[in-house]
């Protein structure tokens, strides 16, 4: 932790990651720190946070940021003027709208994004350059269920607020491992179990670490979540457990959508057989459901990244309007959105299917956008969405991208498709933090320097609808400039100037809740009209509100209890879903399915949650996760590797075997690159296949096999700094305290190594040779301290690395120390503690079972003697689990679970 001057005031912000939208506390150091704590007032966590926020402060250094634009000259990146880098985009821009029209150019946006920065890319290329391909990371995210609540409620509406959370009695979670991608949300679902006893349904293929705390968990066969919720809605009709009165006023299509049911579903017995859950259990999840009037169905990633999603939404919401369980307290539909601002840009048009504001392309949305914005030649029709956009132009259609705060080239389906198609590009603009990624290695043309989170000021707006602000606490480095300001000085020069003449993020905010509120009258849902006059001083100080605050209007916390929907009849409507069916079908060659997502402690591509030596602990390598029985077949060991391959591409990870792995399907997480591994790129083996309706690609079922790999030697490198290592290891990076951690394994001999250490360390080096057993250790010094530090052996003795890490991160040893580092084993008052599993106290996995040996029954004694699972609660099913392990004499085993 960064020691704090108390005389420092702390800035209330935002924290940049998930969609809950949590408030932080974040005191700077006055030298580039800050300490960060949860911010009590915040009504999205009252001061909890989870491990990632809790380690905010580690990653807001200044290594490896971009500080100035550059320009790529005869194949090198130059450092500018930004005055040039601006007239340059602008020039070539220009250049290629007057050659081959406006649809010759894309924006390609990001959840990350500040809601002021989307408001004016968004405005930019649809009011201004007029094409409407602008789309945002966030297709690959939860685009699936802003379709399925287009399709239902004629608007992008959440209904539900997280307050439903604290006061349901039956919380159903779809597809969502809440307990790692959604943590406090999750405390609070757990905080509901503990005080009012509501019980908890969890349905994934995957036994996630949320299903720890579940009454039931239903590992329903992927992709049949449709069939899952028909059934429910049949086995509802037929028990008489319809709300008439709320279908009968309220909503329109319920006959179709329950006969489509019947065909899906129309049994206990025929949903059992499509889901391939037992009878049993199927019964149990409708007993509960039908049972209890307070229900909150959440979903996330598991129902919306498929290419049946907006289905499944749609099947979700059919039962909550079918019951009237809907904008109620306690009673609710629940999306649970994937990024910081995800619904920030969905506020403003961010996705290529909306305009702005929650409104579409018709023609008096078009017509009143465009009197708004007094725009010239406003886009008329949708744009291409993420995959398609990617598609147009490998196709040479489109033929300049200008890429802000995402990495397409490691998060995109099919991403080496996608990599290449960057390379084709007339021009390439990339506004970024960093200095490089997979996505400026793709042959960026122009580089800007964009401010970070701490430096940049605005909104974001969470899964609850409530609009928070970002505040900056940091001074802006070197040349960076907030997204708003770059984007509107381009403007300005494709001749716009007077409709992007803004002076702050105030400025931008304010006329973005004008066009809310503009020729409203009720009739759209997102209306922030009551906010249109806050004065500089006002949007500074301005607390968390939730949305909609309508002028004159009394605060509102849900939507549609009452009906009152946003289709012209103000009815909803129930869809009649299509036959659950997966896009591909595995085959004898690709006999397994990969499903991808998130690990609890790091964030997209890591380029922020890597920078953090407590996030890097807790699962430093990219791996796969196999069921026992699949991992025998295939011959695949635990902790060893595995290459899995797809008829898109392929990677070779580490292998975890784990029962929480339903048989037939692998897991895989989706953070690694080529920055920070060798060979964990996963998404470059997903397949592209699209929801016909939401666009967002089916991620999580592409075929695949699975093959051993075998390394002869394993090892790791600690060094200051970063360094190349040689050619052809398998190899991954990870921050640790006092610079970064290279594990790899390698089959080459080991006589290459002592050259190579010498080339990249300094004179004062000790070395342990023993190439006839296999082993060489080395570490070079400066004064007392560390510098580069080898440890090489046979893949089952290659050192402690968390023996060896703690002396790295001393800033002297003593002589014993020092004698014993190259021993790899554990030296006077440094004790190997195992993986990190509390990432927000640094506990080890050996610190808690020798809790455990000595007498600690439950987390809570854990907690006591440890501190650990004590602040975000992320690591207590892990806990749970190592108690239960012990309890049943079993050996505590690695877990790598994700969602
Ligand atoms: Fe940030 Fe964690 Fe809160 Fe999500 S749950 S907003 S990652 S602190």
């Amino acid at each position: 932790m960064t020691s704090v001057d108390p005389t420092l005031r702390a800035t209330r912000t935002t924290c940049p990651y998930c969609g809950v939208g949590c408030g932080v506390l974040a005191t700077p150091d006055g030298s580039g720190g800050a300490a960060i704590s949860g911010d009590p007032e915040h009504p999205a966590n009252f001061g909890r946070l989870c491990s990632k926020g809790s380690a905010l402060g580690e990653t807001i250094g200044l290594e490896d940021r971009l500080l100035h634009p550059m320009i790529r000259c005869k194949g090198v990146l130059e450092r500018v003027a930004w005055s040039d880098a601006l007239d340059h985009v602008a020039h070539r821009l220009k250049h290629i709208i007057a050659r081959d029209g406006a649809h010759a150019v894309a924006f390609y946006l990001s959840g990350q994004m500040l809601t002021e920065d989307y408001y004016v890319a968004n405005k930019l290329m649809k009011g201004f350059v007029g094409s409407a391909n602008v789309d945002t990371n966030s297709r690959l995210c939860m685009a699936s269920s802003v379709a399925g609540h287009r399709r239902a409620f004629g608007a992008d509406t959440v209904p539900g607020c997280y307050e439903d959370i604290d006061e349901a009695d039956l919380l159903v979670l779809v597809g969502s491992n809440a307990a790692w991608c959604h943590p406090v949300t999750f405390q609070r679902m757990l905080a509901n179990k503990q005080k009012r006893g509501a019980r908890m349904v969890v349905i994934d293929p995957r036994r996630t670490n949320t299903a720890e705390d579940a009454e039931l968990f239903l590992g329903l066969k992927p992709g049949t979540d449709t069939a899952l919720f028909s059934g429910l809605l049949v086995h509802l009709a037929d028990n008489g457990l319809l709300d008439r009165d709320y279908i009968e006023q309220h909503t329109t299509g319920f006959d179709e959508a329950l006969m489509r049911a019947r065909q899906i579903a129309g049994s206990v017995a025929a949903t059992a057989l499509a889901t391939g859950l037992t009878e049993a259990d199927v019964a149990s999840f409708f007993k509960m459901f039908r049972e209890t009037e307070r229900v909150v169905t959440l979903y996330s990633q598991g129902v919306n990244q498929s290419a049946q999603g907006t289905d499944k939404v749609n099947a979700i919401l059919n039962c909550h309007l079918a019951t009237g369980r809907i904008g109620k307290p306690g009673a609710s539909p629940f999306s649970l959105t994937g990024q910081p601002n995800a619904m920030g840009g969905r506020e403003v048009g961010g996705l290529a299917n909306q305009l702005a504001a929650h409104m579409g392309f018709t023609p008096p949305d078009i017509d009143r956008v465009r009197r708004f914005w007094k725009a010239p030649r406003i886009a008329t029709h949708e744009g291409l969405k993420a995959v398609q956009m990617f598609e147009a132009i490998a196709r040479g259609e489109i033929k300049a991208l200008w890429v802000i705060g995402t990495n397409p080239a490691v998060s995109l389906p099919d991403a080496d498709v996608a990599r290449e198609a960057m390379k084709k590009l007339e021009l390439f603009v990339v506004s970024e933090n960093v200095r490089s990624n997979d996505t400026v290695e793709a042959g960026v043309h122009v580089l800007l320097p964009a401010l970070a989170w701490g430096e940049k000021s605005g909104t974001v707006t969470n899964s609850e609808r409530c609009i928070s602000r970002q505040r900056s606490f940091l001074p802006a480095p070197g040349e960076a400039r907030p997204d708003w300001w770059i984007l509107s000085e381009v403007a300005n020069r494709l001749g716009f100037g007077a409709a992007f003449d803004y002076k702050s993020a105030a400025d931008i905010f304010r006329e973005h809740a004008a066009l809310s509120a503009f020729e409203n009258n009720g009739n759209r849902d997102f209306d922030i009209g009551a906010l249109t006059s806050l004065s500089d001083d006002a949007f500074d100080a301005m607390a968390p509100v939730q949305w909609p605050s309508r002028e004159g209007a009394e605060p509102q916390a849900r939507f549609f209890a009452n009906g009152n929907f946003y289709a012209n009849d103000r009815k909803a409507r129930f869809v009649a879903p299509e036959i659950p069916a997966l896009r591909s079908e595995t085959n004898a060659g690709r006999p397994l399915r990969l499903n991808t997502g998130r690990i609890r402690d790091q964030w997209h591509t890591m380029t922020r949650s890597g920078l953090s030596p407590r996030l890097g602990a807790h699962l430093p390598e990219p791996f796969v996760e196999i069921h026992p029985d699949d991992a025998n077949k295939y011959g695949v060991v635990d902790d060893s590797f595995a290459r899995v391959t797809t008829d898109y591409g392929q990677c070779i990870l580490k292998a975890v075997v784990s029962e929480r792995q339903q048989r037939g399907m692998l897991f895989a997480p989706i953070h690694w690159s080529e920055a920070n591994a060798s060979s964990g790129r996963v998404g470059a083996l997903v397949a592209p296949f699209t929801d016909p309706y939401s666009g967002q690609p089916e991620s999580k079922v592409t075929p695949a096999s699975i093959t051993p790999y075998e390394y002869v030697f394993r090892g790791f490198v600690l060094s200051r700094k970063r360094i190349e290592l040689p050619q052809s290891l398998w190899w991954a990076r990870a921050a640790v305290t006092g610079g970064y951690a290279y594990l790899f394994a390698d089959n080459a001999d080991l006589t290459r190594w002592p050259n190579w250490l010498r080339a990249v360390s300094c004179d004062d080096l000790a070395e342990y040779r023993d190439f006839g057993g296999g082993v060489y250790r080395a570490a070079s010094f400066a004064g007392d301290r560390i510098e580069t530090c080898l440890f090489v052996g046979p893949a089952h003795d290659a050192g402690d690395w968390d023996v060896v890490k703690s002396l790295f991160a001393a800033v002297s040893l003593s002589d014993d120390q020092r004698r014993m580092l190259l021993s790899g084993r554990s030296t006077e008052g440094v004790v190997s503690t195992g993986p990190v599993v509390c990432a927000c106290f640094g506990v080890g996995r050996a610190s808690i079972c020798d809790a455990i040996a000595d007498g600690a029954r439950s987390a809570a004694d854990i907690g006591a003697r440890l501190k650990a699972g004590t602040n975000c609660g992320s690591c207590i099913p892990e806990l749970k689990r190592l108690i239960a392990q012990a309890d049943t004499a079993i050996a505590p085993q690695p877990v790598a679970v994700a969602n």
